[in-house]
C-alpha cells in the first residue's frame, strides 16, 4: 500500500518533515519514505491510499495501562469521598476488580481498545486484575488484542490482598500465559510478570514470584512508590525503602517496569538506573490521586530510562503528553522544566526502546525503511509554520485526539476516515453498557 500526498512526520534520530509525501508499506513494515511523485513513479501500480495534505507520523505508545479499569468511567465511589490514595484503592478499585467476570473483563479490554484505534495508540502494555476470574483473564485480553489488529503486552497482578490462594492463582496465571506465547518475535501479544505493589506484597510472595519469572525470562511489571503510603508500608515491613527491597528480592532488571516512582529517593533514583529498570510516567493518574509529581527529570538526568503511560486513563496519548508538559513546569514553577522536545523522547523514543522489552526486533515511533508499519492519520492543518523543530509544540498546543482519522498498525489498517475495520464498536458499546450496569449494582 502507498500512502501518498501527506505531511509525513517521521520522528526518530533524524527526523524528517516530507511535504507531500508517501509512505510506501509491504507488509507489516516501511519499505519506503519519500515524496508522493518519486513514490508513484516508482511504484505506479501499487495501491493508493491519498492523505490528501493530513499529517502521518508513528502510532504512540502506552507503557502502562489496565483495561480492566473501563467500567469505572462515571462510576460515583460508595461512601465518603476518599480522602488518600489508599483508599481510592480499597473503596474504587479494590471494590470494582473483585467483582469483574470473564466477559466484563473482554469487554472492559474491547473498550479500551476501541478507544486506543481512535486515538492511535497501536502498542499497550497492560497490567491486569480480577480476583474471581484470574485464570484465563490474560487469554481473554489477549482474544480481545487479536481481534482489534493491536499490540499488547499482558500480565496478572500478583497481590497478597486477597488471600494466599488468590495469591498463587496470580503467579500461576502469569506462568501459564507467558509460557503460551510462542517463540516468534513479531507475535501482537507478549508477556511480562505482574506485581501489584511492594505494599500488597510480602516477602515470601515476592520470593515465589522471582522463582516463578526466573524459568520464563520475563522481566516484573510493578507499581513502585506511587504514593507516600508505599514507602511507609516497607519501612514498617523491611526496615527499606521499595525500590531497595524490590531490587534485594530480585525483581528490578532490564526488562522490568516501575510505574509511577513518585515518592524515590536519591539513592532510589540511583538503584533504577544502575540496574537499568523502566520507569513510567503517568501525570494524569498521578494528578487525579493527588498523590505527588514523579521526580522525572531528575530520574532523566540521572540516566533512568523513563518512559510514558496513561494507568488506564484515556488511551490519548496525545492528552498525557500535555499533562506531563505542563504539571512539572507548575510544580518546579518553572516554565522551562519539562520542554516539548523532552516530552516527545519520552512518548515515542523512549516508549519504542521500552516497547523493544517484549518485541526485540521492531523499530517503532518513527516512520523509516524498516521500521514497523505502525502509523496514524491527523487532520491537522496548522495556521502557523510546521518544521520538524516546531512539531512538539504544535503536537502539545495544535494536535486534538478528533482529528485522528486513521490509524494502522503492522501493516493492516484498522481505521480509516473515522471507520473502524476491526472491531463493531456499536456492538461492543452496547453489550458494554448492559455489562457495566449490571457491574456497578454489583459493587
Ligand atoms: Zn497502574
Amino acid at each position: 500500500m502507498l500512502i501518498t500526498h501527506a505531511r509525513v512526520a517521521t520522528l526518530g534520530s533524524e527526523p524528517q518533515l516530507v511535504e507531500d509525501g508517501a509512505v510506501l508499506i509491504r507488509g507489516e513494515t516501511i519499505a519506503e519514505i519519500g515524496t508522493t511523485m518519486e513514490l508513484t513513479t516508482r511504484h505506479p501500480r501499487e495501491e493508493r491510499w491519498d492523505a490528501e495534505g493530513q499529517l502521518v507520523m508513528p502510532a504512540a505508545i502506552c507503557g502502562h495501562t489496565h483495561f480492566y479499569g473501563a467500567f469505572a468511567r462515571g462510576m460515583a465511589v460508595p461512601g465518603e469521598p476518599p480522602t488518600n490514595f489508599p483508599q481510592i484503592l480499597e473503596r474504587l478499585w479494590w471494590r470494582l476488580d473483585k467483582v469483574l467476570t470473564l466477559e466484563d473483563v473482554r469487554y472492559s479490554a474491547l473498550v479500551c481498545l476501541v478507544d486506543a484505534i481512535r486515538h492511535g495508540t497501536t502498542t499497550l502494555i497492560d497490567h491486569h486484575a480480577s480476583p474471581n476470574a484470574i485464570e484465563g483473564s490474560l487469554d481473554v485480553i489477549a482474544e480481545a488484542v487479536e481481534q482489534a489488529g493491536l499490540r499488547a503486552s499482558l500480565c496478572y497482578e500478583v497481590t497478597d490482598r486477597d488471600g494466599s490462594e488468590r495469591a498463587r492463582a496470580g503467579i500461576d496465571e502469569n506462568v501459564r500465559f507467558a509460557r503460551s506465547q510462542p517463540a516468534t518475535r513479531n507475535s501482537q501479544l507478549a508477556a511480562s510478570f505482574g506485581l501489584h505493589a511492594s505494599l500488597t506484597l510480602s516477602d515470601e510472595t515476592l520470593a515465589d514470584c522471582v522463582a516463578a519469572a526466573s524459568e520464563l525470562g520475563v522481566g516484573f511489571h510493578i507499581h513502585v512508590a506511587e504514593d507516600v503510603a508505599d514507602q511507609e508500608d516497607s519501612l514498617r515491613k523491611s526496615g527499606k525503602r521499595v525500590v531497595h527491597r524490590l531490587q534485594e528480592a530480585g525483581v528490578l532488571g532490564s526488562k522490568t517496569i516501575a510505574v509511577h516512582c513518585v515518592h524515590v529517593d536519591e539513592g532510589e533514583i540511583e538503584v533504577l538506573a544502575r540496574t537499568g529498570t523502566w520507569v513510567t510516567h503517568q501525570p494524569r493518574s498521578n494528578m487525579n490521586n493527588g498523590v505527588g509529581v514523579a521526580p522525572v527529570e531528575e530520574m532523566m538526568w540521572a540516566g533512568v530510562r523513563v518512559s510514558l503511560g496513561n494507568d488506564g486513563f484515556s488511551n490519548n496519548m496525545f492528552s498525557e503528553m500535555k499533562a506531563a508538559y505542563l504539571v512539572h513546569k507548575l510544580a518546579r514553577r518553572d516554565p522551562r522544566a519539562m520542554p516539548g522536545d523532552r516530552v516527545m523522547r519520552l512518548a515515542y523514543d523512549n516508549n519504542a526502546q521500552l516497547a523493544r522489552v517484549f518485541w526485540p526486533d521492531l523499530v517503532l515511533a518513527q516512520l523509516a525503511p524498516g521500521a514497523a508499519a505502525d502509523l496514524v492519520f491527523l487532520d491537522y492543518h496548522p495556521t502557523t509554520p510546521l518544521t520538524v523543530g516546531n512539531l512538539p509544540w504544535h503536537l502539545l498546543f495544535g494536535f486534538e485526539a478528533s482529528m485522528v482519522t486513521g490509524t494502522v498498525c503492522a501493516g493492516r489498517v484498522l481505521m480509516r476516515d473515522r471507520q473502524l475495520l476491526t472491531l463493531d464498536e456499536e456492538a461492543i458499546t452496547a453489550r458494554s453498557r448492559e455489562l457495566a450496569a449490571q457491574m456497578w449494582r454489583r459493587i
